[in-house]
């Protein structure tokens, strides 16, 4: 039986004080995250390390929200695996809409981060998903599985056990519209039977999909219990301790 993991994506929010307080309330209100429900924060890089302190001794794992493909160099303002690693992250999100938006990833570069995650250790939350655009003009399928074999190609079955995907329909995402729960599972449905033909019958069944895109308390219950959505990666709605702890009881198996 797969987990439901509930990421929360801090985009570019919360200073070191603002990280202190939301992890304090988030570790106090929230306990210990229902049984088969797993939890990760992805606060910015500056927070990383204090956060890592914060989260000693609770079941919150902390994740990155983009990673350099490269070890190390002179790529000013990247960041590497090492320095995800040595800040106590085990997750890493990869591909998120606004780095391919606004930074312009390819699902090449995304692929080749991802490879290096797994190498260093770190398990790649990869997004994919659909523009408004796409969507209305019923190219969804088609652009979503040309993403999901980009940013998994060249990978073997073994790595996809570490391997998150997150479908996040662009036009989903800070908006306020999440898919509906039809329209999720089977966008979601149609990736697992891609990695099933791309890695097997065992991957297929694994692999964790998370839905991402105005996942709000209101609505996770129902989006989590569609057949084949394994979690939500949640953008706004986990910036308060209130509202992401309601979506990670929402996610009782
Ligand atoms: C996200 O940033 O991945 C996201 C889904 O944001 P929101 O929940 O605010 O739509």
């Amino acid at each position: 039986m797969r987990p439901k993991v509930i990421a929360g994506n801090w985009k570019m929010f919360k200073d070191l004080r603002e990280t202190s307080d939301l992890l304090s309330s988030l570790v106090s209100g929230l306990g210990t995250p229902p049984r088969g429900v797993e939890v990760i924060v992805a606060p910015p890089y500056t927070s990383l390390s204090l956060a890592s302190d914060l989260l000693k001794n609770s079941p919150i794992k902390l994740g990155a929200q983009n990673m350099s493909e490269f070890d190390e160099g002179a790529y000013t303002g990247e960041i590497s695996w090492k320095m995800l690693r040595s800040s106590g992250c085990s997750h890493v999100i990869l591909g998120h809409s606004e780095r391919r938006q606004f930074f312009h990833e390819s699902d090449d570069l995304i692929n080749r981060k991802a490879k290096k995650g797994l190498t260093a250790g770190l398990k790649p939350i990869i997004c994919v998903g659909e523009t408004l655009q796409e969507r209305e003009g019923g190219t969804t399928a088609s652009v979503v599985e040309s993403q999901v074999r980009g940013v998994l190609s060249g990978m073997a079955a073994s790595d996809l056990e570490n391997i998150i995907i997150a479908y996040e329909p662009v036009w989903a995402i800070g908006t306020g519209r999440n898919a509906t729960p039809a329209q999720a599972q089977e966008v979601h449905a149609l990736i697992r039977s891609l990695v099933r033909q791309l890695f097997g019958d065992r991957s297929g069944e694994s692999i964790v999909i998370q839905y991402g895109g105005s996942v709000k308390p209101d609505n996770s219950a129902e989006l989590l219990r569609q057949t084949d959505i394994d979690g939500a990666l949640v953008g706004g709605a986990c910036l308060k301790a209130e509202s992401f702890i309601a979506i990670i009881r929402s996610a009782k198996t």
